[in-house]
């Protein structure tokens, strides 16, 4: 079935030929079909191409979503690659367990989550979530059924966390999760007068497994890098009530204009003087892992033309600079960005080859698609990160050029040699050819 997709910056709608197996043996038939080359999409909340494969075939994996056993005294849950976050979350709560690492929302498959080995609030404490995945299946372009793990094919395994969905479809992954003794965070919200008290409170912050920071990407001058620095920990008590579904909805033919530097001017001085957010306070695990989920298809609210995203990873002794002028850049173009996170990345080894962490910091801002401007602003951003050392992350990427990739992951071509050569994406496409 032709189909226009397109992912969750909107950047374009593309035509799709789609199959959406309901079973695994329709998704192993799927991916040895002969044709053009395909890719596997989850629930396509990758921002830019990574899970795109314009006028080709799209394996859409989200009807693939059985659990396949769960531990409940141990914590193991075994499920099809489908599987989100979201129905993981209402099914294991209840039982005492959490996933181990949550991105900032939970509208992604356990394939999806995979793929682009995501990391989550903890990565400081845990890593990335590829980090306690214990088994995978894969199913490759040539039949094969393998069954990978950090002992069982471990090079594929290594290739295939953080793989972008290019060594075959993972069919389904078996997890560790967490205990939990109740549904509830206990959380502190710290305000932040610039960078520097960004890194001291980080600090200070260092037996609190969940820890972020909220900027305000207008401050200029000496208040770059004002805003909140949220911590948290799983609470002792308070029950077990699971999440809700998304409480609002974004209007399908929202204005451009919606989200534009003077709304999001005036979003940021808003969020920052709200005294009441300031403190200690024990919180449901939902607003605190997903606020943005109260609003379901947000992204709608940056008009037709879209949106980018611009998440890089700087090295630790070049991080206060670069974050600076990453900021400072920012402020100067006046592009504005509604949602600025600032993290922490730890030093505990990612599995894969391509898994994007690396032990620093890690700046993620939002920007109205406004063409040409947005473009240069974005290409100045990773100059400023390749200088530091550092790689911006494919999930969230539309714009680097094959340069910045390939200087950022060197080790690129290992994953090219694991690559299914029946499966291909538009960002492996965009950043490989000019060496292929
Ligand atoms: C609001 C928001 C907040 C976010 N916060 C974070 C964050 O804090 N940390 C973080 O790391 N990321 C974050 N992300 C990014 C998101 O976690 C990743 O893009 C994730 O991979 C999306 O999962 P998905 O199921 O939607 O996969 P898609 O976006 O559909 O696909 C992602 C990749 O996975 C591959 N894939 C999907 N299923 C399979 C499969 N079964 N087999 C093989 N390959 C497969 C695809 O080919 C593609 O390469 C955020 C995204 C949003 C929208």
């Amino acid at each position: 079935m032709q189909r226009v997709v397109s992912s969750w910056g909107r950047l374009g709608q593309v035509p799709h030929d789609i199959t959406r197996p309901a079973f695994l043996d329709e998704a192993q038939a799927a991916v040895r079909s002969p044709g053009p080359p395909q890719l596997c999409f989850g629930l396509g909340r990758s921002y830019g191409d990574v899970c795109l494969n314009a006028n080709g075939r799209l394996i859409v994996t989200d009807s693939l979503d059985r659990i396949i056993g769960f531990d409940r005294e141990r914590g193991i849950l075994r499920a099809e690659a489908g599987l989100s976050l979201d129905r993981l979350l209402r099914m294991t709560v209840p039982a005492g367990w959490f996933a181990p690492v949550v991105p900032g929302t939970k509208f992604v498959t356990l394939g999806g989550a995979l793929a682009n080995d995501v990391h989550g609030k903890n990565h400081e404490t845990v890593g990335t979530f590829g980090a306690h995945v214990t088994a995978l299946g894969l199913a490759r372009s040539t039949g094969e059924l393998l069954t990978l793990s950090r002992t069982e094919n471990s090079d594929l395994f290594a290739a295939t966390v953080g793989g972008l969905g290019l060594t075959g479809m993972i069919l389904w992954a078996e997890l560790q999760l967490v205990p939990i003794r109740s549904a509830m965070i206990d959380g502190e919200t710290l305000p932040l007068k610039d960078l520097a008290d960004f890194f001291r409170v980080s600090e200070e912050s260092g037996d609190w497994p969940y820890r972020v920071a909220w900027i305000d990407c207008l401050a200029k001058g000496s208040a770059v890098g004002r805003g909140f620095y949220i911590r948290g920990r799983h609470a002792g008590s308070g029950g077990f009530a699971v999440h809700g579904a998304p409480r609002i909805g974004a209007p399908f033919g929202a204005p451009g204009w919606l989200l534009n530097s003077r709304t999001i001017g005036l979003f940021n001085t808003a969020y920052l003087h709200r005294p009441f957010v300031l403190g200690a306070k024990r919180v449901h695990y939902e607003p605190f892992f997903f606020p943005l989920d109260a609003v379901a298809n947000w992204n709608r609210m940056y008009g037709k033309r879209g949106f980018f995203q611009h998440q890089s990873a700087i090295p630790t002794a070049a991080a206060f600079d670069a974050l600076r002028r990453l900021l400072e850049l920012t402020a100067e173009f006046g592009e504005g960005s509604f949602l600025v996170v600032l993290k922490l990345f730890g030093d505990k080894p990612s599995p894969g080859i391509l898994s994007f962490p690396l032990p620093g910091a890690t700046l993620a801002l939002d920007f109205p698609n406004k063409g040409e401007s947005t473009h240069r602003l974005l290409d100045r951003m990773a100059e400023v990160v390749l200088a530091a050392g550092g790689r911006l992350y494919p999930a969230k990427d539309a714009t680097m050029s094959g340069e910045a990739f390939r200087a950022g992951y060197p080790d690129w071509r290992k994953l090219e040699a694991a690559r299914d050569p029946a499966i291909m994406s538009d960002f492996w496409r965009r950043v490989t050819t000019e060496t292929a």
